[in-house]
């Protein structure tokens, strides 16, 4: 058998081995095939009643992924119940066979082009998804149109699931069965709906492999790498071997991971600090906990605008608020109000595309130009926050005026609910981001009007270094460690613990050992990132005095360049506190 070995990108950490199970694809036909006037009729019906049938389908779905997997993963079937009741995309198809006397095969297939066509021309990831999600609608209903149902992935054995794409159904249907041990994607990015699945199930999955669907076939032998994003396709035993010892290393370190994260979170010297997650949905916070978070410390909102088709009514985000704010107390969940706008567009509202996303209509910008929206969000916030340990956090925050109105709005939010007798936590603790260089220069001024600030310091290096954070082009220049970056994060922190308020860094340094300590040095004690990284966050700040990280951060501050800094404080920590990079080593 020949050996493959083909690299993609390693979206969900871990390896699995096993038998290859290819998901299998309906194909429409690109055969146009004429019926009679007289066969009009009962082609009509032929096409309703698979319609009928994928609407039970996709009812009998959402109940098992609802079952299996709650609630959120769940709206994707209420999205393609949706698209299946749109009046237009019934017309077409039902227009199609009357006017063009074909078969109820042919008219999805052109269908699909049409609305693909449409799609593909927008390249917003919102629309994509959309395009997709289309797509799986109409392929159920092709499949339907022959009486086969679905089969349904529930092999015997363990498998590994290889496929072109997964569609949203089915990451959520196919990653809830417990036997796949790894996915094998061609197409697919970081952030995709099968990716965030994978991570937070544990499944190891590696996407953006472009052809492997092409390349295997049912019950080859894969390996899956999603740490470093490679898999092998037939591999000899010699690699197996090697991969079941690498597999056996990184059980062995999960393990250690899963014991740090029971110790306790203080220095060598016994100052405590708090490492929280951040988190997209409300399933990861028991995988967040499990890695050692104290708390949820961002909890990104948009997503519940980007996984459904229409606006979010009050109650649907209640209902994930009081879900969050449930399954974390008594520890406290952040909750940040959206972050959208610019190349997130809510495509529910039409909203044009901007010339300059990223200095665009985002974030609490939006949300000041959309009031009623930004108040069905804060009501949601309020209702869910009766148990106390609900928290507001604010995105993207320039200046002054912008803190007062939200502010504004927030109390007249309250006294609204305070009419109708609806409790919440009068003392709801509200923050702002620091993401603007602006704000962070500002941070006297604002931390008088706030509770406390996070730091998101993947915006604030963006804007502060003028980096695309998602260029590749330009990525050698986005440096946490920069001088001019450090010597803004210093005034900030040091700054707010002066007027004893909190502050967090919830961008990802705060999941680099190397950067926490700096941060650590500077004051910080509350570090916020995705869960997989507390462990060794936790190991690296357990294993320093505060005073030697203070001592290195106080001399790395008048160094030049990031790699002096760097040098400098790797070579005086690891004098004093060896113990203290060991785990980074073994992470990536
Ligand atoms: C940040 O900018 O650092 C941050 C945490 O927010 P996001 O990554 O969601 O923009
Ligand atoms: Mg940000």
């Amino acid at each position: 058998m020949e050996v493959i070995r083909l690299r993609g990108i390693g979206v969900s950490p871990g390896i699995a081995m096993g038998e290859i199970s290819l998901s299998e694809r309906v194909v429409f036909t690109s055969r146009r095939e004429a019926i009679e006037d007289d066969q009009v009729e009962e082609e009509l019906k032929r096409l309703h009643r698979a319609i009928e049938r994928t609407r039970n389908e996709l009812k009998e779905l959402k109940d098992h992924i609802q079952e299996r997997m709650g609630e959120q993963q769940a709206f994707i079937f209420d999205a393609h119940l949706m698209i299946l009741d749109d009046p237009v995309l019934i017309s077409n198809l039902e227009k199609m066979i009357k006017e063009e006397k074909v078969r109820a095969e042919w008219a999805i297939s052109k269908v699909n082009n049409h609305f693909t066509g449409i799609f593909e021309s927008i390249s917003d990831e919102f629309f994509q998804q959309r395009k997709t999600d289309i797509s799986d609608v109409l392929a159920r209903v092709y499949r339907n149109l022959e009486r086969k149902r679905e089969k349904r992935e529930d092999p015997d054995k363990p498998v590994i699931l290889v496929a072109r794409e997964l569609l949203p159904s089915e990451a959520a249907l196919y990653l809830s069965q417990k036997k796949v041990l790894g996915v094998a994607l061609d197409m697919g990015g970081k952030t995709s709906h099968t990716a965030i699945l994978a991570r937070s199930l544990g499944i190891p999955a590696v996407v953006g492999l472009h052809d492997i669907s092409l390349k295997v076939k049912n019950g080859d032998f894969l390996i899956v790498d999603g740490t470093d994003g490679e898999v092998i396709v037939n591999p000899p035993s010699a690699i197996k071997r090697e991969f079941q010892s690498k597999r056996e290393k990184y059980e062995a370190y999960q393990k250690e991971l899963k014991k740090i994260a029971k110790l306790k979170s203080e220095t060598l010297d016994g100052v405590p600090f708090t490492p929280l997650a951040n988190i997209e949905l409300p399933e990861e916070v028991s995988a967040a906990f499990s890695y050692g978070a104290e708390g949820i410390g961002l909890f990104r909102s948009e997503f519940i605008y980007l996984q459904r088709p229409t606006l979010p009514s009050e109650e649907d985000h209640l209902a994930i608020y009081q879900k969050m704010a449930r399954s974390t107390f008594p520890k406290p969940v952040y909750i940040r109000t959206i972050d959208i706008g610019g190349e997130k567009s809510l495509p529910q509202l039409n909203i044009e595309k901007e010339p300059n996303p990223a200095l665009g209509l985002r974030a609490i910008r939006f949300s000041l130009k959309n009031k009623e929206l930004f108040k069905i969000q804060l009501r949601a916030i309020l209702k869910a926050s009766v148990k106390k340990n609900v928290r507001l956090l604010v995105p993207m925050i320039t200046e002054l005026e912008e803190v007062i109105e939200l502010k504004r709005i927030f109390e007249e939010t309250k006294e609204e609910l305070r009419a109708s007798r609806v409790p919440f936590d009068e003392s709801l603790p509200i923050g702002v981001m620091i993401e603007v260089p602006g704000a962070a220069v500002l941070i006297e001024s604002i931390i008088q009007e706030v509770d406390f600030v996070s730091i998101g310091t993947n915006d604030l290096i963006q804007y502060y270094l003028a980096v695309d954070r998602g260029n590749e082009a330009v990525s050698y220049l986005f440096k946490p460690h920069h001088p001019a970056v450090l010597r803004l994060l210093d005034l900030v922190i040091k700054t707010v613990n002066r007027y004893k308020k909190e502050v967090t860094v919830c961008g990802e340094m705060a999941a680099d050992p190397l950067s926490t300590i700096i941060l650590l040095g500077m004051g910080l004690r509350n570090f916020s990132m995705n869960p997989i990284f507390i462990p060794r966050v936790k190991k690296a700040l357990r294993a320093i005095e505060v005073k030697t990280a203070e001592e290195a951060v106080a001399q790395a501050l008048k160094l030049k360049t990031a790699t002096e800094v760097e040098e400098y404080i790797i070579e005086s920590i690891l004098k004093k506190h060896p113990q203290a990079f060991l785990m980074s080593q073994i992470v990536t």
